[in-house]
């Protein structure tokens, strides 16, 4: 089978669009995505353990919604100022790392790193917790469809080698392959 004929698979791209603009600190997203993910489901809420954080400074009109990612050991050596309309952020601001530098995006009780899941659930919400509770429209969701050719030639090379494997065996299939390459 060739690239050209292969069957495209489709994966969904799941996308949360932020306009801080919109963002009035009201918190429910905090609140909701905490009690979303207590257990029991429901049972407690503490935004401390929300996988989304809003940065807040009331005095100065800054509202700032952020999402956790990825856990990183280590904290940045440097730090940026970005100025936007006017206002002033740090680069903290728009940071999405559980850090050891700050306090969100960690469980408070055991310091485990937090990490948003889109609120992945059996069966799958049509939008996550976060967006359904923002009356603001500041949070929206939106999904499309990608390709994802290379995942399933990928795929199809691994089904194609496994058939081949148990035909020949494994070791035949490796020395046909280092007799190649020599070739090459
Ligand atoms: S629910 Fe919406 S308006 Fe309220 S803090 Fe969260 S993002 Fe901002
Ligand atoms: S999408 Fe779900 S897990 Fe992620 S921050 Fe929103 S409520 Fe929390």
């Amino acid at each position: 089978m060739t690239g050209d004929t292969l069957e495209k698979k489709k994966k969904i791209i799941k996308t949360i669009h932020i306009d801080a603009d919109k963002c009035n600190g009201c918190r429910a997203c905090e609140v909701i995505c905490s009690a979303f993910h207590a257990v029991p489901k429901y049972s407690s809420n503490n935004p401390a353990r929300s996988r989304i954080r809003v940065i807040r400074d009331p005095l100065r009109d800054v509202y700032v919604p952020v999402y956790a990612g990825e856990y990183t050991p280590a904290e940045c050596a440097g730090r940026d100022k970005y100025t936007i309309d006017g206002k002033e952020y740090d680069e903290c601001t728009f940071c999405r790392a559980s850090c050891p530098s700050r306090d969100i995006f960690k469980e408070p009780d055991s310091g485990l790193p937090l990490k948003c899941d889109m609120c992945e659930s059996d069966p799958p919400l049509s939008e996550p917790m976060c967006v359904k509770w923002c009356i603001t429209d500041a949070l929206t969701y939106e999904e499309r469809e990608e390709e994802a050719e290379a995942e399933v030639e990928a795929e199809d090379i691994e089904t194609g080698l496994e058939s081949m494997a148990d035909k020949y065996g494994l070791q035949k299939i490796m020395d046909t392959i280092a007799r190649m390459s020599q070739k090459d």
